[in-house]
């Protein structure tokens, strides 16, 4: 990520092309430019060397118009109010773009996950969940976890919000453990999502991907489900992976569970894998290949490396991983771009069946979390699809114009604009 690449300005861009295509009066866009409503909090926590810890977070609900703010915590060490408000923004479109009766917002915690004990992680969950519990609610703000959390941190999380409440409210958070009313299938939920997405694209631009190649950025609990669905669901092969700390490559095909089982025996690192070559960082993006799936951090994709993209189609399943500069490149030269709003989705459709569950205490296989999934995820894209074809638009814009127009009626109907 470039040092002044702000996502926050990237969401209000966009926000400003999609009112003007829709002729959005100036109250309505100056809404949907800014978050409703955003807690800044500072909490002490007690370290295993005995010193007390001020961290700092955040939760955005950026709009709640449609539905009780949801979305995910991410624990980063560059953790800033604009990712945070960006990342709420994108997810206000994603569960429109979904038609999910659910708003958008984002929680951050400015810490590095790694540089903590289990026991400080622990002390970590909590003293957010206290310090934000007055303002989430399961019909007001549901998080999730997101980069750098975990189901066990949400089960904290919870725990603390039930101690303080005194009642159990599952519904609170989703991504939980199954052993606390986490549903089936949220582990691959987002992998899984993109790729019923890839294929519905695939199908809709006669782009063929049995057999093709696939570039994945990012090998955590997004890309690594990515790869190893795009083989099982979509009969293609991994040729190039990345990690924070390095990427491989190998032409003829990288054994996906392989490479899943080495990082897992090896702190989550593919560094070192012998079914693959080390490839140079800077080189992943721009390997020759049919599916390129960025799926690590915002930002990745720029006028610098976009006109050296050599892929037919890029799957974005991590959230902004494209600029906007770099975003008309690739319109130019005819690379098909699954929005990561539609595309990486997956994850808070299957959140949002976690919370059905919940309330209705009832829970549903895996066969029928994955049918549900494929249907709406489905239904999402040809919804966008014929959008993009009726007004001769990328995909990403017609994604924007039905999730926009989608929240605006909703604000609209409220009386609020
Ligand atoms: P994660 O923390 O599990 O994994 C992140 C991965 O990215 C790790 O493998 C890490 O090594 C890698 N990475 C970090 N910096 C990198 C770099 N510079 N180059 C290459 N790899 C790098 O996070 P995740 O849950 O997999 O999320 C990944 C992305 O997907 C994020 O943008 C997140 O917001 C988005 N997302 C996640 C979900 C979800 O369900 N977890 C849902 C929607 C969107």
């Amino acid at each position: 990520m470039s040092g002044s690449y702000n996502p926050f300005t990237v969401a209000q861009q966009q926000i400003d092309v999609a009112a003007e295509a829709l002729k959005l009066d100036r109250a309505t866009h100056q809404l949907l430019r800014t978050p409703e409503r955003e807690v800044h909090v500072r909490f002490p926590v007690k370290m295993d060397d005995g010193r007390t810890e001020i961290f700092h977070g955040f939760r955005v609900q950026y709009n709640t118009a449609r539905g009780p703010a949801k979305g995910g915590i991410r624990w980063h060490q560059d953790e800033t109010i604009d990712t945070v408000r960006a990342l709420s923004c994108w997810m206000t479109w994603k569960t429109a773009a979904l038609d999910l009766p659910l708003g958008g917002g984002k929680g951050g915690v400015v810490c590095d996950p790694r540089k903590l004990s289990d026991r400080e992680k622990e002390r970590v969950a909590r003293g957010y969940m206290r310090a934000i519990a007055q303002n989430v609610d399961p019909n007001w703000d549901v998080p999730a976890p997101d980069v750098g959390t975990t189901p066990q941190m949400m089960a904290w999380m919870l725990d603390e919000y039930e101690t303080i409440t005194g009642r159990r409210v599952p519904g609170l958070i989703t991504g939980k453990p199954i052993g606390l009313g986490g549903s089936q299938g949220r582990n691959d939920a987002t992998g899984r999502g993109g790729c019923i997405v890839a294929r519905e694209a695939a199908l809709a631009y006669k782009i063929p991907l049995e057999g093709k190649s696939m570039v994945v950025q990012g090998f955590g609990n997004v890309g690594m489900f990515a790869a190893l669905l795009g083989v099982e669901l979509l009969g293609m092969k991994l040729t190039a992976v990345s990690m924070v700390d390095g990427a491989i490559y190998n032409p003829k095909g990288i054994d996906v569970k392989a490479l899943a089982e080495y990082a897992r025996q090896h702190g989550g690192s593919t560094v070192g894998f012998p079914g693959a070559e080390a490839l140079p960082m800077d080189e992943l993006l721009t390997q020759e290949c049919d599916l390129l799936v960025p799926a690590a951090l915002e930002g990745v994709i720029t006028p610098e490396n976009a006109g050296n993209i050599k892929a037919k189609m890029i799957l974005e399943l991590a959230n902004g991983p494209t600029t906007p500069e770099a975003d008309a490149i690739l319109n130019e030269r005819g690379i098909i771009v699954v929005p990561d709003f539609l595309a990486n989705a997956g994850g808070v459709t299957v959140s949002y069946f976690e919370q059905t569950q919940n309330s209705y205490n009832y829970y549903w296989e895996t066969d029928e979390i994955q049918r549900q999934l494929d249907r709406k995820m489905s239904a999402a894209f040809k919804t966008i699809f014929e959008m993009s074809v009726e007004r001769k638009i990328p995909l990403r814009d017609a994604a924007f114009l039905v999730a926009v127009s989608r929240v605006a009626d909703a604000c609209k109907l409220r009386g609020w604009v």
